[in-house]
Parts: structure tokens; sequence; C-alpha cells
């Protein structure tokens, strides 16, 4: 604990207070070794004058009262202060214009404080995010963080090195680096505070969200001149998580019982049955319906505990009320794994609220875990257990974690149509027990899945999250996008910062800090999905483009840069030997031109292809087929072979053509080339891939 703040926190909870008045927050702040400006708290006007001759000319005058939250609003700070005249004339107005702005304020005295030197002001905060806990926030002082925004976010702990990268990603970094005249900024002070700032609020839970507005920033130092720290309320209860390993049968069982399988061919327990069945799942097979009987060929039983041998896994579809007894008696069975597809839980209020946590208690005491309730199911094509409606018939390497029935649909049925497939796929529903940690957690370990496509409104612990994203990230890409936003613990707008936490820019910082990659839109989420279940990761960002339609050049240059990409630099030796490969027309640059006569010569893609991937300047490439370019994939196919080997990723963008264009994009992508529609959208697919590299470098200490 930092000298004097548990003394300030335990005379500011008996006073009622939720913060700690400025004198008090400066004062512990630099006990923890940083500078503030030097401070006196005065309580009558001799007294100030006293202070303001200690600290010595010029000085500031400031408002302490328990009411006033932002002092300056309320008339309560006079500046540059220069003679003992300007104290005794500045204490009354001071006093004066807060008892007229705010009557009501009690008027604990009034802070003399050391003037320093004007400079830039930038802010440092930090706040207890409702999902990740304390999270520090930078940004320049002023309209740039107020209006504009322009601030940076990361989760506790924060190593110098994340600091920096913190103060080097907000757009007015530049005004730090000392532009047109402005002092260069000591980049160094500002990265120790917010590295304190980071320990402050991680050993000290008692402190809810830090303000430092304005930290004055010099070439040489900086300097704290407004600090408050405002106090906690109380903690919510953390809920525990049982260990990641028993999930493996929810996702692979060797036998499912059906429980709520119907013989009515409408109805969800009926097809779910039927999708499990018709997807050749290997191991066996359970209807339970109280009517016992036959339902499609297979013998019904009235509960799971008639059933003779071992069950791993249910899928429940019963009414909710049921629930809790489906559950109990699954337990009994020694079941590991549940399933629940029924709604009417904490989706429809108090009440259901009260159910799931019935079933959740029976659950955790006999060791089974829970997928749902409220969902749409789980998928895993390889092994045909296919418990969701309808059945998406594509093996491949993604697997998919969505809180969303629909997406956790969508994405397999996009990568279907793209010639790409996935591995599992998981909709999460109410997440009444497992959540996306636990199967990111999992998922990172499966031989079966090499991509992991998140769809999430958000989690209660999102430190959890962090360490499963760090843990999978090493091996393979996590791609998060994140739906809505979260709300901003209450008492956090007492704080500036806080009215940011909660906020979507603190979860994608939270995700990139962990090494995973956050997509904008359900979009970028499958296009990045297909594009890392084909492709290499490159081991540079040097992207080269051969183009037939120099429009389509000219777009992917203007995207390049937007998405972190360059544009590479051929080779001399490959410009002559590109020249003596193609016919004089074409523009032997970046993008390389291959004109409109591409169209009566596509074999100029092949030629020229060939000996660009021999290129040790290109890490990447994309063709753009503009025209009805026919036959494209047999042209390259060789190509696209040897740019494999060389590990270079190559996608493609067909655009122009007509009614050929459907079947040649089926045909590439058929052939492992990811097609795009836009030369953007294949560019920032791209760009994915070297942001990968560079999360895998940076978790690597690199
Ligand atoms: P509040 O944020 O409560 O309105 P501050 O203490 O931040 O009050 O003061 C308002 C502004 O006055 C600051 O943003 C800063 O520009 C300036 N200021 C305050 N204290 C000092 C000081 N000691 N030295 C120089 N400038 C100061
Ligand atoms: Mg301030």
């Amino acid at each position: 604990m930092v000298k004097g703040l548990s003394d300030f926190i335990r005379k500011a909870r008996e006073e009622r207070r939720e913060f700690l008045y400025e004198y008090e927050a400066k004062e512990v702040l630099r006990y923890a070794g940083l500078c503030t400006t030097k401070q006196i708290v005065s309580k009558n006007v001799e007294e100030a004058v006293k202070a303001a001759e200690e600290i010595g000319y010029p000085i500031v005058l400031k408002i302490a009262s328990p009411q006033v939250l932002h002092k300056s609003e309320a008339g309560g700070v006079l500046l540059n202060i220069k003679d003992s005249e300007g104290v005794r004339s500045g204490y009354t107005r001071i006093l004066n214009n807060v008892k007229s702005k705010l009557p009501e304020a009690e008027i604990k005295g009034v802070l003399v404080q050391e003037m320093a030197p004007e400079s830039t002001e930038v802010i440092i905060g930090a706040a207890r995010d409702t999902q990740f806990g304390p999270t520090v926030m930078f940004g320049v002082g002023g309209i740039f963080t107020e209006v504009i925004k322009d601030v940076s976010f990361r989760v506790a702990p924060i190593t110098v090195k994340e600091a920096n990268e913190m103060i080097g990603e907000i757009k007015a970094s530049k005004i730090l680096e000392g532009v047109r005249g402005l002092p260069k900024a000591d980049i160094q002070a500002i990265s120790t505070i917010i590295v304190k700032v980071s320990e402050l609020m991680l050993d000290h839970p008692d402190i809810e969200a830090i303000d430092l507005n304005p930290v004055l920033i010099y070439e040489d130092g900086a300097v704290i001149v407004d600090a408050r720290f405002v106090l906690e309320e109380k903690k919510k209860p953390v809920r525990e998580h049982p260990p990641v390993g028993e999930l493996k049968p929810l996702l692979d069982p060797s036998s499912v019982a059906v429980i709520g399988a119907s013989t009515n061919p409408e109805k969800i327990g009926h097809k779910i049955l039927r999708n499990i069945v018709d997807a050749g799942f290997k191991g066996k097979v359970y209807p339970i319906n109280p009517r016992g009987g036959e339902i499609l060929g297979l013998k019904a039983y009235q509960s799971v505990l008639d059933i003779p041998g071992e069950v791993e896994m249910a899928v429940v579809i019963v009414p909710a009320n049921l629930v809790p007894s489906v559950i109990e008696e699954c337990t009994r069975k020694g079941v590991k794994g549940a399933v629940i597809i029924s709604s009417g839980f904490r989706d429809v209020g108090p009440n259901g609220a009260e159910l799931e946590k019935q079933f959740l208690d029976m659950a955790r005491k006999g060791n089974l875990r829970i997928i749902g309730p409220n969902c749409q199911g789980v998928s895993n094509p390889r092994n045909g257990f296919c418990a969701t409606w309808p059945i998406v018939d594509a093996v491949g390497n993604v697997a998919i974690i969505s809180q969303s029935g629909s997406i956790a649909l969508e994405i397999p049925t996009f990568l279907a149509a793209n010639h790409s497939g996935y591995s599992k796929s998981i909709a999460l529903g109410n997440k009444a027990d497992v959540d996306e940690a636990d199967l990111i957690s999992l998922l990172a370990e499966d031989g079966e899945t090499e991509v992991i496509a998140v769809y999430t409104e958000g989690m209660e612990d999102g430190r959890r999250l962090m360490e499963a994203i760090r843990k999978a990230s090493s091996s393979k890409p996590v791609l998060v996008l994140k739906g809505g936003k979260t709300e901003a613990g209450r008492r956090a707008v007492l704080a500036h910062t806080g009215a940011m936490a909660g906020s979507r820019e603190v979860f994608e910082a939270a995700v990139k800090q962990s090494g995973g990659l956050c997509r904008e839109d359900l979009e970028e989420l499958c296009d990045a999905a297909k594009t890392f279940s084909t492709l290499n990761i490159p081991k540079g960002n040097r992207l080269l483009v051969v183009t037939s339609s120099g429009g389509a050049g000219i777009l992917s240059s203007d995207a390049c840069e937007e998405a972190g990409l360059a544009l590479a630099k051929v080779s001399e030796s490959t410009i002559e030997r590109l020249k003596e490969a193609l016919p004089d027309y074409c523009i032997l640059s970046n993008p390389l031109d291959l004109t409109g006569n591409a169209y009566s010569n596509p074999s100029m893609y092949r030629d020229a292809l060939d000996i660009i991937i021999e290129d040790r300047g290109v890490d990447m490439i994309l063709v753009v087929f503009g025209d009805p370019i026919p036959d494209a994939y047999d042209v390259i196919c060789e190509q696209v072979k040897k740019a494999r080997e060389y590990k270079i990723p190559l996608v493609a963008n067909y655009i122009g053509g007509a009614d050929i264009q459907e079947a040649e994009i089926d045909g590439l992508q058929k052939r492992g080339v990811p097609v795009f529609p836009t030369p953007k959208r294949a560019i920032r697919a791209l760009s994915q891939l070297w942001n990968y590299h560079k999360q895998v470098t940076r978790l690597n200490g690199g």
C-alpha cells in the first residue's frame, strides 16, 4: 500500500465521500515516486499568503470542496498569481465564485499550489472496466480527448513497452514528437506514470478510477497538476469456473441422449435428432420421450435413467420448467455435458434467471458442464455430431464460437460457399456455464482447429477471456467480433476516464493486447476466417498486385497503406526477367499492369506470377482479374502451388466478369485461392495475416 493512501481512504469513507481530494491524491502520487506540483492547504487568507511565500511565486489557487467535482467550471481555479496582493484578492474571489455557482458547497479550504510552466497537456486515467477490471487510458488533453476521443487503452498490468505503444497509438502522438516547433515530449516520463497508475489500480481494489488531468509534459520530465481518485463502492462476486478439460464430451461425445425428441417433423426436438442421424454421427443416439416408442427407427426411452449403457452427453429440448429435473436426472446418470436448447431462462427475466440458477447449481454438484440455455446448439461436422439446425456440410479448420445462433450458422454457411469449412461451431446463448474463454482454451488444443472465430456481445470476466486468447494466439489466430456496447460502471462517471470504460474501445484494446485480432463487422470476420483457413502467414508486409484493370490497380494501392501493408519494390533482375517474358505494353511496376490485353492473352498472368513469386522482396500477392477472363484458375494453377511452396499468400479479386464471373470465382476458390469481391476486401484480409504475424512476434517478446 502506498504511504498515506489507506488513511486518506478511511477518512473519505468516514466522511461519506466517494473520492479523494486533489491534494490527497497528489500526496499519494508523490509517495509513489511521481512528480506533482508543490501544494499546501490553507484555511484562511493569511495561511494562503504564507503558503504562497513558502512555495514561491507564481502560484495557483484551487477550491477544496467535496461538492466541487470540476473546479474550473465552478470558478474554483485561479492561475498565475504573482504576489501576496494577488493571493489576498484571489482567495476572496475564489470563495465568492464557488458560493454563487454552488451555494450548498462546503468549503474545506483553498489549495495553494506551485504553478507549472505552460506546456502540452496529456491525460492519463484509469477505471475498472465492467469486463476487464483495471484499464488505463491515455490521450492528449483538451478537445483531442473529449471531442475527438483520440485515446488509447490497455488492460493492467502494463509494461513500459506497452505504455510506449499506447502513447504512439493515438493520432495526436505527432504533437508529442515535436511538430511545428513544439518541444519534443519526454515519452519516458509519460510511460512511467502510465505504468505506475496501472500498479496503483492493481494494488488498491479500493480505487475505482483515477484521473490525472492534466499532466504537463516537458522535454525533460512531466508534472501532474490535477489528480482525482474515485473510490470503489462494493465488489461483485466472481463466478467460479471449473477446469476446461471437462468440456470435450460436449463437442465430441461417444453417445448422446436427445431429451425432448419428438415424432413431429415440425418440432425442433425432431429436427435435431434427425440432423444427428443424417450427419452420420458415429456414436450411440438415444431419443428420450415420455411416451416411449420409436422415433426415426430408434428406440425411445422415457428417461435418461432408463438407458442401459453409458451416456456421455445430452441435448435438452424440453420446456424451461422441466429443465432442472432433466439436469438432475442427467447428473444421476453420470452424463458429462448438456447442450440446453430450450429458452425461457435469464432471457425472459428474473423468474427465468432463478430457474437457470437452479439447474446450474445441480450441474455443478454433478460435474456436468452446460452449453446454453437458449442456444442453437453445437456442430462438429467431422464426427457427424450436428446437434443444431440446419446442418452445414463443410468440414474444415475454422472453429466458430458465437453468442448468437444465426451467426454460429452464418460463418459455416459462408465458408461452405467459399470452398472452405469448419471444425466446430458452438452457439452459446445465455452462457449459464460455458463461455467464450472456456471454449477458446479448449479449441486452442484442438488438432482439427487452426483458426478460431468468435462473435460475442461481451463477457462478465474479461480477464479470463484475455488469458484464453493469449494462450490460443501463440498457436492459431483468434478473430473476434464484438457486438453491442456494455454498460460503464455507474460510479465511474465520477471520473472522466470512467465514462470510457466498458466501451467497445476497451474491449478491442484488451483483445489486441492478448494477441487476438478484432474485426469490425461480420463481413470482415468471415473474410479473415476464410483467408486464415487457406493461406500461410507471410514473413513481411510487402504486397505485389498483378492486374489487368488499371482502376482496380489504383484502388489496390489506395487500400494498401490504410491496411498497414506496403507495395513491394521489385528488384532490377525481376524487372529484366518480366521484360523478356511479357509484351511491351505491360506496365512493369507495382501494380504490375498487364492491361486489358490480358482478356485475350491470359497466359500473361502465368508468366508474370512465375517470375514474381521468386522475388525476395515480395511477401504476398493480389491477382486482379478485370473483365471476363476465361479459365483463370487453369491458367494460374501451377503458380498457385508455387506460391504456396514459397509461403507467399496469394489472393484474387475477380471483377467485371459478367456471366462467367461466378463460375470463375468458384473455380479459383476450389483450388485454394481466396477470391474477394473488391480489392479493398482482399487487401484487408491479407493485412490480417500480417497483423497475426506481428501479434505472435510480440507475444513471444519480439
Ligand atoms: P479541474 O479539472 O477540476 O477543473 P484543474 O486542477 O485541472 O481543475 O485546473 C484546470 C486547468 O488549470 C488545468 O487543466 C491546467 O491547464 C491549469 N492548471 C491547474 N493547476 C495548475 C498548475 N499547478 N500549474 C499550471 N497549470 C495548472
Ligand atoms: Mg483537471
